[in-house]
């Protein structure tokens, strides 16, 4: 298959031997939104089975309409990019496609989201689709060797009660593919607070906790989603600098922050990657991870974060490498698993180093 986005890898800003680490360094993705990552060429498929959108011929076609003037306008987009998928099948190739579309930017590990309760409306069943990711990633496990733990995404919009129902159909696959919950949606609508109960019960079946919080609300989401949830990472976290007693907490508790700063500019929660405040967090000391969220809602990648940051933020190859292992931190892995992926990762670098001496 051919390189979904040939031109976003490149940045002229970041000089040639950085920009070919980053590319070929290995990876880890803590905040992808499986059905915001669907390639293009994948998408397409299933936008002309349907047949309702003649003007969509092709992939140039299919970015033009991937375009946003604000956060609303992108969640708009994001419902009508899923009236396309029909089947429950159809998320054994997504999960298959996106993750092989990741192993070619050296992503070794994933942990993703999808958000199954979406496509209920459209008479779409839970365990099904359920079923059908795990298979698809599975499959992908199998034939990349890259690996992905899923991340149940209750979406705040639907409300905590078809939360617990969600959480009720999800247990089931704890530990065969589900690692986690949160909550995505519509952050400024709904706060965290009312989801405290939901949170309680999913950490007591033994479900690991994040939350989206500091993107397009304040600070007294994060509060909550740290308070009320007790949460094991928050999602974004761009507004964390609005209150200087939560940037402190943050750096106590090395709470790690899964910042997708692409994403943010494209949504227009940030002006641009200059402004972005993942270089002040990460010189303050915070836990700070770098991610991707919907790449191929922005015809974006994770190594087209990286470089970025090496670009507009001067990351150093260091500084790089100290993000990526920050990933390996912060993962819902257990500790013997993150040494295994550590050393690996440090013999990867050092493999390339010796190959680029
Ligand atoms: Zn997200």
């Amino acid at each position: 298959m051919k390189e979904q986005h040939p031109t976003k890898e490149q940045n002229p800003q970041v000089d040639s031997r950085l920009s070919r680490f980053i590319c070929d360094m290995p990876k880890v993705e803590l905040h992808l939104h499986m059905e915001g990552s669907i390639p293009a060429e994948t998408l397409l498929g299933f936008i002309q089975r349907k047949g309702t959108e003649p003007s969509i011929r092709s992939v140039e076609d299919l970015n033009a309409r991937l375009t946003y003037t604000d956060f609303s306008h992108f969640i708009e987009v994001w419902t009508w990019k899923n009236t396309f998928i029909q089947d429950e099948k159809d998320f054994k190739v997504i999960a298959r496609d996106v993750l092989t579309d990741l192993s070619r930017q050296n992503v070794k590990y994933v942990e993703s989201f999808f958000a199954p309760g979406d496509y209920r409306r459209m008479g779409l069943s839970i365990p099904r689709i359920i079923k059908y990711v795990i298979q698809g990633k599975e499959k992908a496990e199998a034939e990349t060797g890259i690996r992905c733990n899923l991340i149940i995404d209750f979406v705040r919009d639907h409300g905590p009660e078809i939360g617990m129902q969600r959480l009720e159909e999800a247990t089931p696959y704890l530990d065969k593919g589900l690692i986690g919950v949160g909550i995505g949606g519509s952050e400024q609508l709904f706060p965290p607070e009312p989801y405290e109960e939901l949170y309680r019960e999913a950490r007591k079946r033994g479900f690991r906790l994040t939350a989206h919080a500091g993107e397009v609300a304040g600070t007294e989401s994060m509060w909550g989603a740290i308070k009320a949830l007790d949460v094991e990472r928050i999602g974004h976290g761009v507004r964390a600098k609005e209150d200087p007693e939560l940037v402190e907490y943050l750096k106590q508790h090395q709470i790690p922050l899964e910042m997708c700063p692409i994403s943010n500019v494209k949504t227009g929660v940030c002006e641009s990657i200059k402004k972005h405040p993942i270089r002040e967090y990460f010189d303050e000391g915070l836990m700070v991870t770098v991610n991707a969220d919907d790449p191929a809602m922005f015809n974006s990648s994770l190594t087209g974060d990286y470089l970025a940051l090496a670009g507009d933020l001067d990351f150093t190859q260091e500084e790089i490498k100290r993000l990526t292992t920050n990933s390996i931190d912060a993962s819902f892995l257990s500790n013997a698993e993150k040494a295994a992926m550590y050393s690996a990762f440090r013999k990867e670098w050092a493999q390339w180093e010796t190959r680029h001496r």
